[in-house]
């Protein structure tokens, strides 16, 4: 028998969410809807749909390591070429950060209730991180995460907004913590949902209009660009973070539809504004619901609204009530919020079902 290493067996296997295929065979429901994972209700970008089966001739040869959608993303960003580099999603661009950054000894810091991608890349690299307890209210608790960081500190993760709480930290918060944390801690400012977050928060944080010798911003186009199944993400940073990053990773990612498909996407700006405004409504329809039903839901600048159900139980049977009325949200274990339930934004029809199912199904919270 080979021997495993203690984090290897540590680890838990990521349970993907059911199948709406799956649902409908388990429930006999026709119309499912799978509001569990973030993805655009829009599908993907047309124009990304035809460069890419366009592009089908070009799977023999080997990709460019992301250069030519990193000489894209360098020009709209202003930035050199050398400060940007694309991988097969952020999920594995904070995988290579931390297998590129980390050496025995070095600690993490983060917030409780953060990105499971990220909780799962540091326990694969057999990393503990301080995850600071997050406010009453769900959000990141800037000062308790400034006065956690230690000499030995290496790497902060802050995903803003955070997924699955939705709730974000401010220009004002984003700078003064700057200004405390040293040059030699790597700041992570992962805006996976940040299209969605500049539409839903007027002067929402964007951390690529500062400088920072030590912040590497991550974004991806699984989201508002509908490219989720292709995997490709990007990192900005100044060119010594990129450099070594570049080393460490696998030469060829992303690979060569992905790519084609995430250069095609940018240039949809129609399909952009239309995800954008979608999402914008179903948020606020589901905050006016869920308000009106007196759930406790902070409000969300992503595609997602959280639902704290005060135990696990109560998380565990409000999953399975929605899932038995057609619609597939995501229980929060795993995130280490036993008590919540993330719900994404759907199409117009999915969410307003969404909320005459939670209409039926709030009363399982009382009491
Ligand atoms: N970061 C955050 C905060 C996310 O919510 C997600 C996906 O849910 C990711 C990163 C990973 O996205 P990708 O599909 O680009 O790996």
């Amino acid at each position: 028998m080979i021997q495993l290493p203690q984090h290897i067996t540590d680890l838990t296997p990521y349970k993907p969410g059911q199948s709406a295929a799956e649902i409908r065979r388990l429930y006999g429901i026709d119309d499912v809807a799978k509001l569990a994972s973030n993805e655009n209700p829009l599908g993907s970008s047309p124009k990304a749909i035809a460069a890419v089966q366009s592009a089908l001739q070009e799977c023999a040869l080997y990709p460019d390591g992301g250069l030519a959608l990193r000489e894209n993303l360098a020009e709209r960003f202003g930035r050199n070429v050398e400060e940007v580099i694309c991988h097969s999603g952020s999920d594995a661009l904070i995988h290579l950060t931390l297998r590129t950054f980390l050496d025995a000894g070095d600690e993490l810091v983060s917030s409780h209730g953060t990105f499971i991608g990220f909780q799962v890349a540091a326990k694969l690299h057999g990393y503990s991180p301080n995850y600071v307890p997050q406010t009453p209210d769900y959000r990141f608790d800037i000062p308790a995460i400034a006065a956690a960081i230690t000499p030995r500190t290496k790497i902060l993760y802050l995903a803003n907004v955070n997924n699955p709480t939705g709730t974000y930290f401010s220009k004002e918060e984003f700078t003064w913590l700057m200004e405390r944390v040293p040059e030699t801690v790597l700041v992570i400012m992962d805006e996976a949902y940040s299209e969605y977050s500049q539409a839903l928060v007027p002067d929402f944080l964007d951390s690529l209009q500062y400088r920072y010798p030590n912040m590497l911003t991550l974004r991806t186009f699984s989201k508002v660009y509908g490219l989720a199944g292709l995997r490709v993400g990007y990192g900005i940073a100044p060119s010594d973070i990129i450099a070594p990053m570049m080393r460490a990773k696998l030469p060829f990612d992303p690979n060569t539809l992905g790519q084609i498909a995430a250069i095609a996407a940018l240039e949809d700006t129609e399909f952009l504004e239309r995800t954008v405004a979608l999402n914008t409504n179903g948020i606020q329809q589901f905050t006016a619901a869920f308000t009106r039903l007196g759930l406790k839901s902070p409000h969300s600048a992503g595609n997602f609204v959280m639902i704290d159900c005060v135990t696990h139980e109560k998380a565990q049977n409000v999953y399975m009530a929605l899932l038995q009325k057609g619609f597939i949200t995501r229980p929060l274990a795993g995130f280490s919020l036993p008590h919540c339930v993330r719900i994404s934004t759907g199409t117009e029809a999915q969410n307003a079902g969404l909320i005459r199912a939670m209409e039926s199904v709030a009363p399982l919270l009382v009491g």
